[in-house]
């Protein structure tokens, strides 16, 4: 055993302090980052993992995470406010408690501008075992802020993204990569979503992204009873896992197909990478104030975020070829 692993042990267990000529070890926190092999991951050591602190889906903490995101003190998280820095914030220490790998410019942000006003997108991503594949699963985190709350759009797909990442983490590794990315300024014109595409991270190259999940408006499932999944077209890997999983959750009413030219997908699309976008219609509230935490429809917005956690796992452990699948659909647009 490493000797600063002996020393770490000791930090960790509530052993009787070392004898005063020992050096001070176990002290304080600096002395714990300093005693880490530099061979190992400091985060192994001292970041404390949130993978395991509940169920992924658990109805209780997809609200009470939708009930940060939406609330007034974040006003709606427009770009560059304090309300949008909060949500950042929120999400990056997420990712970095379930242990997503960064991929961003710095740490997990990749900074880009949103009609003049300074944001970011985060992308943290988990390897693959066996195959160079890339699942990609987004979701804006901006809404357009003073006093527009954003509960629908996009606090719910947000907080779906991250029970799916939390989902993806419990499973264990799966053969293809599955990155995760909350993109900014979407209402200002999908700017983080082209900013992605326009520059993918080294870590995540654009070909070998073989399926873009786009979750944006989850939580009004009730408005028209159904949730919408653009792009599962017949015969697409995508369609054959919600197929084979919707049936698990019977309430919740699944329109596959059909083609949505808004929203963070089309920059996907227009490189050829088949999506599938999760969207519930809002009848009354899409950008009103009235968009408010309180009119989700949490049970749905829940199974929805399950459904697709499902498909991102199918999809990341499915056999087939899907790269030569990407390359012989696109994303479906000329079929
Ligand atoms: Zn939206």
């Amino acid at each position: 055993m490493h000797r600063s692993l002996v020393a770490l042990l000791l930090v960790a267990c509530s052993r009787p302090s070392p004898p005063p000529a020992s050096p001070p070890v176990a002290d304080s926190a600096p002395h714990v980052v300093a005693a880490v092999p530099i061979d190992a991951a400091p985060d192994a050591f001292v970041t404390p993992s949130c993978v395991d602190d509940g169920k992924p889906y658990d109805e209780q903490a997809l609200r009470a995470r939708l009930a940060h995101l939406a609330s007034p003190e974040l006003d709606g998280r427009a770009p560059g406010t304090d309300g949008d820095r909060a949500a950042r914030a929120f999400i990056a220490e997420r990712f970095r408690c379930l242990g997503l790998t960064p991929a961003g410019d710095d740490g997990f942000a990749q900074p880009l501008t949103a009609n003049g006003a300074a944001t970011a997108n985060l992308v943290g991503y988990v390897p693959g075992t066996s195959s160079t594949d890339i699942i990609v699963v987004g979701a804006h985190h901006d809404h357009v802020g003073d006093k527009h709350l954003g509960a629908n759009d996009n606090a719910s797909g947000v907080v779906a993204l991250l029970a799916v990442a939390q989902a993806v983490r419990q499973h264990g590794p799966a053969r293809r990569a599955i990155a995760f990315v909350a993109f900014g300024g979407e209402e200002g014109g999908l700017l983080g979503s082209l900013h992605f595409v326009a520059h993918p991270p080294a870590a995540l190259p654009l070909e070998r992204v073989v399926q873009y999940i786009n979750l944006d408006m989850v939580g009004s499932h009730k408005a028209q009873h159904g949730v919408a999944a653009f792009g599962a077209f017949p015969g697409f890997a995508s369609t054959k896992h919600l197929v084979a999983n919707q049936r698990k959750y019977p309430r919740t009413n699944v329109w596959l197909g059909g083609h949505s030219v808004r929203g963070d997908q089309v920059g996907f699309c227009k490189q050829r990478i088949p999506y599938v976008f999760f969207w519930t219609p809002d009848d009354r509230c899409y950008h009103e104030t009235c968009d408010t935490a309180d009119r989700i429809d949490y049970p749905r917005m829940v199974d929805i975020a399950a459904l697709a956690g499902d498909l991102v796992l199918g999809l990341a452990d499915d056999t087939a070829d899907l790269a030569a699948a990407r390359a012989r659909t696109g994303c479906g647009r000329s079929m």
